[in-house]
């Protein structure tokens, strides 16, 4: 059970919300925790500043759900991402 293995998994990906609070759009790679106990998405830079840690109740690393994307790949350009 490695920690690096919890992942959720999302379709879209979502934004960052640090970076989207500063008016950036940004990727977000994990959903992670942070010292005041609230669950950000935060891409990868966001992550290393604000994240406490990779693991249980702590962070997950974002799965793009892609299998879904097969499913609705007519539907791809409607997906506002
Ligand atoms: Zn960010």
């Amino acid at each position: 059970m490695g920690n690096e293995n919890l992942k959720v998994k999302v379709f879209p990906i979502p934004d960052c919300d640090i970076c989207k609070h500063y008016g950036i759009k940004t990727k977000a790679v994990y959903d992670a925790r942070m010292d005041i106990g609230n669950w950000f998405y935060m891409c990868q830079s966001c992550f290393e500043k604000n994240g406490i840690g990779l693991g249980y109740g702590l962070s997950y690393k974002l799965e793009l759900v892609t299998d879904k994307i097969d499913e609705d790949l007519n539907n791809l350009q409607k997906i506002e991402i």
